[in-house]
């Protein structure tokens, strides 16, 4: 099934049960305070929160997401992507628990002939929120005895993976998480809590159900009473299920990302293999060719969505997305251009669910060319003045300086592992404990800047929960500035 297929039956489904399809918001939320939409509920806090009144009592959607707190994960496990979909189903005040994961089941479970995605029952796990003394024995229950889930696989996490709140009073519940098991091949028995790896996470059940009177932190916090009108709020990874779907090895490799994965392996002269064994020679490529696929496509999504590079912001994020793919491919030996030839790709295989890409792709493709074009000139002028660095180096006979580093860094825009890759084929080491000191300095600055700017926008405390992910504005520079490892 291919991934706008699986989208679809989603919809689908819901529609049917009386939930209203609502369109995906743009990536870029509303709220000022948040970079982008991080989770398919984000357009929904209004009415989650009681602060609107929704239209109504039931919808659902699949969501178009940016978590860049996930960056360093993509391409090393295989679940994380920058950009990602996700499917959601919500209740306002109407349906709850017991209504909530027999949606879930169903839906899962019965035969692609009837409406579902047909996954082998066997192969469902499920957490439920259990923390000392604190149990939600009503979920457990359904699970086992409505549901019917063997006792062993229903599992009990605490407060850090299975309550929800949004950081200040207000509401919060227990959540419930559905992993599928991808075979013994991949990872050691015992359940999602020993190997997240093997169990994948695909489904996140929320059920909000308390009012919280304070809260201070996301494990320590004081429950009031029961809500007057619970809700639901799920979200499953679209990708996630597409891989398991597509009987593929990670969501680098389903229908919308692959082809760009196998033209940048093509482009590269590099054989992609699958791998996720760090210790196998061919991880190193493998990865980078995975960073390609998925830092091209959220690029595209950015741009369509109205995001241009820039030196801060949302622009920074896409600047930085588009620097990460044309420098993997760069360390893959390719120094042409490749957007031209990638981002096209990555068109025709998102444009069925996402037709704005095909009919807005002149904009958005001048917009990504232009800023591969400016990043290409930057590397060749930094390469110059590395080039003078490493002669001063070799005449002193020292390591290229942290603080050459740094400029190269800060002024040309010329990453860490350029220079580090750069300087050892010429022979000379390179300061970077004091690259590294130079730049948490310059971080702690920003941080600083943040904290002044930040507390300008009021009603901020209402995303701590989201905030507290990584996904505030200043985020950027610190999640994608100084990695070292693509
Ligand atoms: P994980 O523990 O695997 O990082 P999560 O608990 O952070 O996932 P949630 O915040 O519960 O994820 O989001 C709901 C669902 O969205 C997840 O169950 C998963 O299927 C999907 N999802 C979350 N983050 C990503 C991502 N970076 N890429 C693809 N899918 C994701
Ligand atoms: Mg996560
Ligand atoms: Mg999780
Ligand atoms: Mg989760």
């Amino acid at each position: 099934m291919k991934t706008h297929e699986i989208a679809q039956r989603w919809l689908d489904f819901f529609a049917a049960k009386g939930h209203a399809v609502v369109p995906s918001a743009s990536l870029i939320s509303t709220d000022p305070s948040i970079l982008f939409n991080i989770a398919g509920m984000v357009p929904f806090i209004p009415y989650l929160t009681a602060r609107e009144t929704p239209p109504w009592d039931k919808a659902t959607s699949v969501q178009k997401c940016i978590r860049t707190g996930d960056i360093e994960e993509v391409g090393k496990t295989v679940r994380h992507g920058t950009f990602f979909q996700m499917c959601g189903n919500f209740s306002f005040g109407d349906y709850f628990k017991e209504q909530a994961i027999s949606y879930a089941w169903e839906l899962l479970t019965s035969p692609i002939d009837k409406g579902g995605y047909g996954l082998n029952p066997d192969r469902l796990w499920v957490t439920v929120y259990e923390d000392g003394d604190e149990k939600d024995e009503e979920a457990r229950a359904i699970w086992r005895d409505k549901i019917g889930l063997p006792n062993e696989r229903i599992q009990g996490t605490g407060k850090a993976d299975n309550y929800w709140h949004t950081g200040q009073p207000g509401p919060g519940g227990p959540c419930s998480e559905i992993f599928y098991d991808r075979g013994a091949q991949y990872g050691i028995d015992g359940g999602p809590i020993a190997d997240e790896t093997r169990y994948v996470e695909i489904w996140n059940l929320v059920f909000m159900q308390f009012q919280l009177s304070a809260v201070r932190s996301k494990t320590d916090f004081d429950v009031a009473g029961e809500l007057p009108k619970r809700n639901i709020d799920t979200g499953l990874g679209l990708e996630r299920l597409a891989m398991i779907l597509q009987g593929v090895e990670n969501m680098y490799e389903t229908d919308q990302v692959r082809p760009v994965l196998d033209v940048a392996a093509e482009l590269s002269g590099k054989e992609y293999s699958s791998t996720e064994d760090p210790a196998d020679p061919h991880h190193t490529d493998d990865v980078r060719l995975r960073v390609v696929a998925d830092h091209v496509r959220s690029a595209l999504m950015l741009i369509s969505d109205g995001v241009a590079p820039s030196n801060e912001g949302r622009g920074y994020v896409l600047r930085r997305l588009i620097r990460r793919a044309v420098r993997a491919m760069r360390l893959m030996g390719v120094e042409k251009p490749c957007l031209p030839v990638l981002l096209p790709v990555s068109r025709d295989a998102m444009k069925s669910f996402y037709p704005a890409v095909e009919e807005d792709f002149e904009r958005i493709s001048r917009i990504a060319y232009a800023e591969e074009k400016s990043f290409l000139r930057t590397i060749a002028s930094g390469t110059a003045r590395l080039d003078e660095a490493v002669i001063e180096s070799k005449a002193n006979n020292t390591a290229l300086s942290g603080s050459d580093a740094f400029t190269l860094h800060d002024t040309y825009g010329f990453p860490i592992d350029l220079t580090l890759e750069m300087a050892e084929e010429a022979g000379v080491k390179v300061d970077e404990a004091g690259f590294r000191a130079l730049m948490l300095e310059q971080r702690q600055r920003a941080q600083a800047d943040s904290r002044a700017k930040k507390s300008g926008h009021a009603d901020l405390s209402a995303f701590n929960e989201l905030l507290s992910q990584g996904e505030t504005v200043f985020t950027g520079y610190q999640e994608l500035d100084g990695e070292s490892t693509i």
